[in-house]
């Protein structure tokens, strides 16, 4: 068995393993379809915490570019031999300009100060960065929501010696769950639309969201001068169009992440606790169903590797999650055929959340198939 980057015992938990072959397919099957629509992709590896191993299979699927959001991760893909220029998807720090300029190729951008420190940046480097501008449609994250200061913003970035303005950008669904439909689409396009009649030119990049927009390309929706997505969760999980968007995909894999952890102790309990109810172990009311006496596991596995226990999805039938504090994970298993005791194993798929957290955890192995 090969677990990448730890020292660990063959039967170390809890192990995430992953098929990269699944990764490999879903990949190009989103890729096919992108490139019909005539968009290119930015393979995004954040929601794996910048695993090289992951990125290598976005970069030889033919990413135009690999994207993250934070300069520890591009670094440890480099000295990884990751070779494809770098996206900078979170807008960046002042503090970290100077790595910006080293290490990426483009950034997206959303703010006057930060522009002028990435010119000033590049030329005392001698370099030229390529800077694509967010636009706020709705979402309430990052961008320029007054269309003027976005062409301020553009006309700066034009004439910078040190920038070259390749193009504009727009996120939705993550902060204000904006869909992205075919109009919300539109609205990067008529920005893009005042920022060319301003510098007198077009833009080489239209740059539109991420994984739920995805959706547009396979309904044909997605407007025409959308060329470029910024594409990570379809790519590396391929779980959430389907799982919560309403959206079938049944070309994608929906299985390449698994969770196992081990029990450590069977027993049946109550199911409602006993005595006088305060708060859990995090300060929260919760409320308990009685369900009578049920059997259960414990599992060493807990919050502090997954955060949500919730995002875990058992691949056993009669298994169901029921709790967790920061290291235990609590298990109803009164329906499980199987006879469980300490020392077994329990699966689980893995949702977006659970995996950003088990990826970046010192106490989780990976392995990969
Ligand atoms: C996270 C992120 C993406 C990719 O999101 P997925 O849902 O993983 O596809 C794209 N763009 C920006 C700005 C992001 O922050």
């Amino acid at each position: 068995m090969n677990i990448v980057g730890k020292d660990v015992r063959d039967n170390y938990y809890p192990r995430v393993t992953c098929d990269l072959g699944i990764v490999r397919r879903n990949t190009s099957e989103v890729m096919q379809r992108a490139e019909s629509a005539g968009i290119e992709v930015a393979g995004v590896v954040k929601c794996v915490n910048g695993l090289p191993e992951v990125a290598k299979v976005l970069q030889d699927a033919g990413c135009r570019w690999i994207a993250t959001s934070r300069m520890d991760q591009f670094i440890k893909m480099r000295e990884a031999g990751i070779t494809a220029p770098f996206m900078l998807i979170r807008v960046p720090m002042l503090s970290e300009v100077p790595e910006v300029i080293d290490l990426c190729d483009v950034s997206l951008n959303s703010d006057m100060l930060l522009l002028e420190a990435l010119d000033a940046e590049a030329c005392a480097k001698n370099k030229t960065h390529n800077v694509i501008l967010m636009a706020e449609v709705g979402d309430l994250r990052e961008g320029f929501w007054d269309r003027d200061e976005l062409i301020d913003a553009a006309r700066f970035t034009e004439t910078a010696r040190g920038l070259h303005l390749l193009g504009l950008g727009m996120n939705i669904g993550c902060y204000g769950s904006v869909a992205a439909t075919k109009d919300k689409m539109q609205e990067l396009v008529d920005a893009a639309e005042l920022v060319e009649a301003a510098i007198g030119r077009r833009l080489e990049v239209l740059s539109g969201a991420d994984t739920t927009a995805f959706p547009r390309v396979l309904d044909h929706t997605m407007p025409e001068r959308i060329n470029n997505m910024r594409l990570g969760e379809i790519l590396v999980i391929g779980r959430d169009l389907q799982d919560l968007y309403d959206c079938p995909t049944p070309f994608l894999d929906r299985t390449a992440w698994h969770l196992q952890a081990e029990v450590l102790e069977v027993h049946r309990k109550p199911t409602h606790p006993i005595g006088e109810l305060c708060t859990d172990a995090f300060g929260h009311k919760q409320v308990y169903t009685d369900r009578g006496i049920r059997k259960r596991a414990l599992l060493g596995i807990g919050r502090l590797d997954y955060a949500f226990p919730e995002e875990l999805i058992p691949t056993e039938p009669g298994i169901e999650v029921i709790g967790a504090s920061s290291d235990h994970t609590i298990i109803d298993i009164e329906d499980c055929s199987r006879e469980l005791k300490a020392g077994d194993i329990v699966e689980f798929e893995i949702r977006y959340t659970a995996l950003l957290y088990l990826t970046d955890d010192s106490n989780v192995a990976i392995e990969y198939i």
